[in-house]
């Protein structure tokens, strides 16, 4: 392990700590563009729980370290085509959006044991690029997830516009934990709310997260 990394991860560690008045925060170390050994040896200092974008980064990432119990988040952009793989080969996927995955996922997942997680991502700030449903489908959304065999919805995720303040992206974090609260009353298992990154986690979680996604604060920044 560079020496480097451990440090950085344990210092996210305890702000993450530091910030959540007690509660549990999950941290998953975003990986991506990140060589699988940095992965291997997170997981030996203790780091369960690893983030991937591209299904072909993270297949490779997954088939390397079969034998380690790690969960995989799938957190980007989650394309028709690769549904069923990320449905079977990942433990959560964060970025559902559209109800067209939803039998995708499910027919990836028929051969395992265990639902996959499902997080419903929300396009908070209504950028015109960015993945995500409108708040407003969100609840329509969520009755089809818990509806399909081998999901398990459990809450909602968000990555709000890039606002070069982070503290200008608090209202957004703020509107997701309205709806989060909004869908848990018709929903009341729902436990995960996904948002923050490496430079507004401190926020995000003072307004709700209950899972933080940390690339750049622990493996440094992006080649
Ligand atoms: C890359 C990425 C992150 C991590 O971003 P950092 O700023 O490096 O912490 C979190 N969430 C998603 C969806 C990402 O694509």
């Amino acid at each position: 392990m560079s020496d480097p990394v451990l440090t950085a991860w344990r210092a996210c560690r305890d702000a993450i700590e530091a910030a959540s008045a007690g509660r549990d925060i999950t941290l998953v170390a975003v990986s991506k563009t990140q060589p699988v050994e940095r992965i291997h040896a997170l997981s030996e200092a203790g780091q369960t729980d690893f983030g991937e974008n591209y299904w072909q980064e993270a297949a490779d990432k997954i088939t390397a370290s079969r034998g380690l119990s790690l969960r995989w988040h799938f957190i980007g952009p989650l394309q028709s085509n690769k549904a069923r793989v990320v449905g079977r080969y990942c433990d959560w996927v964060h970025s559902v959006d559209r109800a067209k995955l939803l039998p995708l996922l499910a027919e990836g997942r028929a051969e395992v044991s265990t639902p996959l997680n499902v997080l419903i991502q929300v396009n908070v700030d209504a950028e015109a690029s960015k993945s995500g449903c409108t708040p407003n489908d969100v609840a329509a959304l969520a009755d089809r997830i818990v509806d399909t065999e081998g999901l398990r919805l459990r809450g909602l995720m968000a990555i709000p516009a890039p606002l070069a303040e982070p503290e200008a992206r608090r209202p957004a974090f703020v509107r997701m934990r309205e709806l989060f609260d909004r869908l848990r009353q018709s929903h009341p298992a729902l436990d995960t709310l996904s948002m923050g990154m490496s430079d507004d986690f401190r926020i995000a979680i003072a307004e709700g997260s209950t899972l933080v996604r940390i690339g750049s604060a622990v493996f440094g920044p992006r080649a």
